[in-house]
């Protein structure tokens, strides 16, 4: 049996090449019928989702326990552990191959697990245990020193020995295409003397990759490398909303609280970790070398493309107004899961990391209003003669990403999110 990566496989069932949903991806999703309540998971193929309940009710798939993909999430598969969801991913490969009769040639089976993705709705894929988020871009992590450091103090003297991170919130992760409120706040322009509550003026989103924790350690326990890769299950875009305003107020001395804490949008897609093997590049230099239990070899970074499009209120289309990479990441995802569990912090199955902002050394890398527009200096050029330094109610923004293959590529789908008004 061909590995499931190998890029010749092909589906019985059509996919165009630019499609994010080739046989060499089968991302996990949660889905449920317009008709009906129940959630159950899925995978994505071409224009299709194949029901995996459906398929393990017809005795055609196992997962080595009863029941887990009759499920509000993935979080009871993520549970059974890699070599369980290296067997799971193998067996529907198989199953959707071009030359495997089983499903191509069983129209009835086929009609009861394979349902068009646009019939469907897509929900929170997992069950988030903790959300940290981290800030793991040296290039963003520099523009916004420089902006509110000035250039000799860019980088604070810890970055370059520890990924920088903060605990977010678990509550307030939601599935793409939730709407998001705009947030309220405190506010303390440096114009004014007394602070005031009301809606936040700097609203701004930030281009993320969320690692989805398939694991869990023990409290007290610390991971090394090798055991903190096992534990990542996939990806997910992650589009991290942030209240620059209520940021700016609130964050001395203990980091971002409410500015970060209203809402954290994640593609319906997770990515397995083992589709995008194919895609790992090494990372930039370390410089100076991490410390021994953060130190890494091999290629620990992906080459995963990104964009970001946005779509001013009353606009007809999206606009792009970035593109990316998460290659230029200074500390990777590895890294940041073997710092989180350094002190003893125990780690659970449906825990997600966010990257922190994506920027690349570009101008138009950039992967937050605030860096495209400066500070609000110099505001973002739409069509139609439209300016942003940061949304206006209305506005939507869509995060893309994939990874280029030959003749196919592994996408991740969106994230996106509108802003509606305060309440
Ligand atoms: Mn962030």
């Amino acid at each position: 049996m061909p590995h499931p990566n190998d890029p010749k496989l092909k589906s019985f069932i059509d996919v165009a090449p630019d499609s994010d949903f080739p046989i060499q991806n089968l991302p996990y999703g949660v889905f449920s019928m317009p008709a009906s309540a129940e959630r159950r998971v899925g995978v994505a193929i071409g224009d299709f989702v194949l029901d995996l309940a459906a398929l393990e009710a017809a005795q055609r798939i196992d997962a080595g326990a009863p029941g887990v993909f009759a499920q509000p999430s993935i979080n009871a598969l993520m549970a059974l552990g890699p070599q369980a969801w290296s067997k799971v991913r193998g067996r529907i490969s198989e199953l959707l191959c071009a030359d495997n009769p089983e499903l191509r040639d069983d129209a009835d089976l086929r009609a009861q697990v394979l349902i068009p993705r646009k019939d469907v709705r897509l929900h929170l894929p997992i069950a988030v245990a903790g959300y940290t988020d981290f800030y793991s871009s040296k290039e963003h992590a520099t523009n916004v020193g420089v902006m509110f450091r000035g250039k000799d103090n860019a980088l604070q003297p810890n970055w370059l020995h520890i990924p920088i991170a903060y605990n977010g919130r678990a509550s307030t992760v939601v599935v793409g295409g939730t709407p998001i409120v705009r947030p309220q706040g405190q506010l303390k322009p440096p114009t004014a003397d007394v602070p005031s509550f009301g809606p936040c003026r700097r609203l701004d989103f930030e281009l993320e990759i969320g690692v989805v924790v398939g694991g869990a350690s023990r409290m007290g326990a610390r991971l090394d490398a090798q055991q903190a890769g096992d534990m990542i299950f996939g990806f997910v875009l992650l589009n991290d909303w942030s209240a620059r305003d209520i940021q700016q107020w609130e964050y001395v001395p203990l980091g971002p609280f409410q500015a970060k804490a209203f809402g954290t949008s994640i593609s319906p897609w997770v990515v397995t970790r083992e589709a995008l093997e194919p895609f790992r590049v090494a990372g930039p230099v370390q410089d100076p070398k991490p410390l021994p239990h953060l130190q890494q070899s091999g290629a620990n970074n992906y080459d995963l493309d990104l964009a970001v499009d946005l779509r001013a209120a009353g606009a007809a289309d999206y606009a792009t107004i970035a593109r990316t990479n998460f290659k230029y990441m200074y500390w990777s995802s590895v890294q940041q899961l073997v710092h989180h569990a350094s002190s003893g912090c125990a780690m659970n199955v449906g825990d997600l990391l966010g990257s922190g902002t994506i920027s690349g050394p570009g101008k138009d890398q950039r992967g937050s209003l605030l860096e495209m527009s400066w500070n609000g200096s110099e505001p973002v050029e739409l069509p139609g003669g439209l300016r942003r330094s940061f949304f206006e109610d209305g506005d939507s923004l869509r995060i893309r990403g994939w990874c280029q293959g030959d003749g196919y590529r592994v996408g991740f789908g969106e994230v996106e999110g509108t802003i509606l008004p305060a309440n």
